[in-house]
C-alpha cells in the first residue's frame, strides 16, 4: 500500500507544512542548529547543544516532574548537572515516592502535587515548567492541563497516542503562550548530530538508503500492552526512534509508506497491541529507509545510512550511554566511540528547553515535531491493517 498525495496533503491541513520538518534538515543553517558546520565532532563535547546555549538569564528555569518513573529517574539527575534549569515540583499519585523524591531534590513539601489537585501548580511560581513523564495516553491531558495553568512543556515521546491530541496540545500550549517540546533526546545528543552533519557535509556522497531498528523484549504486565494507556505497541514507544532519526538523517518528510505487523508470541502479552512492525519509506530525493521495530525480543537500537560515496554506522544509536559511530567517508574510516555517561542526554535537553524558555525561543524538537511523528505512525499502522 502506498499513500497518494492526496494522504500527504492531509498533513499540510493538519498544519504540519513542511517547513516545519526536523530542525535538523538540510536547509536549516546548520550553526543556527548547532550542527557544526566546520567538520569537527561534536563528540565528547558536554551538551551537544550550542556553546551559546547556556542561560542568558540569571535564575534557572524550575520544573515540576509529572509522574515519579523510570525516565523521571534519568532526567532528574539530569536537570540537577544543568546550569539553568532546577526540579521545584513533584507531581505523584504515590505520595511516599514523592516524599522521597523531595527530600533527595531539596523539593517542599508545598510543592508535591497528586494527579487531583495537580492543577494548584498555577499557584506555585518556582514552577515554571513541567517534565511530562506518563504513560502515552496521559500525555495530552498533563500538557494542556500545565498549559492552562500557565506552564511551558517538556512531554516524553511518543507525544502522544494520535494526531487529534497533538493539535489540542500545540493549541492549548499556543493559546496560553508558553513553550512545547517533545523530549527526542536524540536531537540533542552529539553521536546523532554528529551523523547528520558528516551526511550534510557530503561525507558520504548522496544518501541512498537508510536500514535502523529498536526493539526490545517486554515484560508481561506492562502499561505499555495496554492500548489504552499507550496507544499502541512498539512503534510508539521504540520504533518512533527509527522514524525520527529517517527523517533528521535525511532532512526529509517522507512521502510513501508501506508497513507489515505480526504477533507470533502467543503468550498473551499482545492480546491489544502488536508485537512486530516492519516499515518502509522512501523520500522526496529518492532516499529508502527499512525499519523493525518489536516488543518480541531483544534489537539493538541502530541506524546504518549507505550513501554513494561511503557508510555511516551508530551503533547503539539510541540509548543513554555508549554510543558508537563508525564511518567509512570516501575511503576514510572514522570511529568515534561517545564517552558520554547517562545522564548527558537528559542534561542536554533540559539545558536546550530552559535556554528556549528564557530566551523566548522556539524548541528545536517542537509539539509539530511530534505531530509529524504521530501522523506517519497514523499512516504506518494504516498501512499494516492495524486499527488506530
Ligand atoms: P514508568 O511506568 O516507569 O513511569 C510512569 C509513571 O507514570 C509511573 O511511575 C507513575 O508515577 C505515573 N503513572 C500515572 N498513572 C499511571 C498508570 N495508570 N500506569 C502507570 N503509571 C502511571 O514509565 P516510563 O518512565 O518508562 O515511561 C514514561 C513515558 O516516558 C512514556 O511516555 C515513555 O514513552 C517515555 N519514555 C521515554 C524515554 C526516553 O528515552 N525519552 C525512555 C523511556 C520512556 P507515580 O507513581 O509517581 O504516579
Amino acid at each position: 500500500m502506498h499513500w497518494s498525495r492526496r494522504d500527504f496533503a492531509k498533513l499540510g491541513v493538519m498544519g504540519v507544512a513542511a517547513h516545519l520538518a526536523p530542525r535538523l534538515n538540510a536547509q536549516t543553517p546548520q550553526r543556527k542548529m548547532g550542527v557544526p558546520t566546520d567538520g569537527s565532532s561534536s563528540v565528547g563535547s558536554k551538551t551537544g547543544v550550542p556553546t551559546d546555549g547556556s542561560s542568558s538569564v540569571g535564575s534557572k528555569t524550575g520544573y515540576a516532574v509529572i509522574g515519579l518513573g523510570r525516565i523521571a529517574s534519568h532526567f532528574m539527575p539530569g536537570v540537577r548537572l544543568t546550569t539553568n534549569s532546577v526540579i521545584t515540583g513533584l507531581v505523584s499519585g504515590h505520595r511516599d515516592k514523592a516524599d522521597r523524591t523531595a527530600a533527595e531534590y531539596g523539593v517542599p513539601q508545598s510543592s508535591i502535587y497528586n494527579y487531583d489537585n495537580f492543577d494548584e501548580i498555577a499557584n506555585n511560581k518556582t514552577i515554571d515548567a513541567v517534565y511530562v513523564a506518563l504513560p502515552n495516553s496521559m500525555h495530552a491531558e498533563y500538557s494542556i492541563r500545565a498549559a492552562k495553568a500557565g506552564k511551558h512543556v517538556l512531554c516524553e515521546k511518543p507525544m502522544a497516542t494520535n494526531v487529534a491530541e497533538c493539535q489540542a496540545m500545540i493549541a492549548a500550549c499556543k493559546a496560553a503562550n508558553v513553550k512545547l517540546m517533545i523530549a527526542y533526546r536524540c536531537h540533542y545528543e552529539p553521536t546523532n548530530r554528529r551523523a547528520i552533519q558528516l551526511i550534510r557535509s557530503g561525507a558520504i556522497g548522496q544518501v541512498q538508503a537508510i536500514e535502523s531498528a529498536f526493539g526490545f523484549d517486554i515484560a508481561p504486565g506492562e502499561w505499555r500492552l495496554s492500548k489504552k494507556l499507550a496507544g499502541g505497541g512498539p512503534l510508539f514507544d521504540v520504533g518512533i526512534y527509527s522514524l525520527n532519526a529517517c527523517r533528521y538523517l535525511t532532512g526529509e518528510e517522507p512521502n510513501r509508506i508501506a508497513a507489515f505487523s505480526s504477533v507470533i508470541d502467543r503468550d498473551g502479552r499482545f492480546n491489544e497491541v502488536e508485537e512486530n512492525v516492519g516499515w518502509a519509506m522512501k523520500f522526496p530525493s529518492g532516499i529508502v529507509a527499512s525499519c523493525n521495530t518489536t516488543y518480541g525480543g531483544s534489537m539493538e537500537g541502530y541506524f546504518r545510512v549507505h550513501g554513494s560515496k561511503g557508510w555511516i554506522d551508530v551503533n547503539p544509536a539510541f540509548i543513554y550511554e555508549g554510543l558508537h559511530l563508525r564511518a567509512d567517508c570516501d575511503g576514510k574510516p572514522i570511529d568515534e566511540p561517545n564517552t558520554a555517561r547517562d545522564p548527558s542526554q537528559f542534561q542536554a535537553e533540559a539545558e536546550h528547553f530552559s535556554h528556549c524558555v528564557q530566551n523566548g525561543l522556539e524548541p528545536q524538537s517542537p509539539g509539530e515535531e511530534g505531530l509529524r511523528d504521530l501522523s506517519y505512525i497514523t499512516m504506518i499502522y494504516r498501512s499494516a491493517g492495524i486499527a488506530t
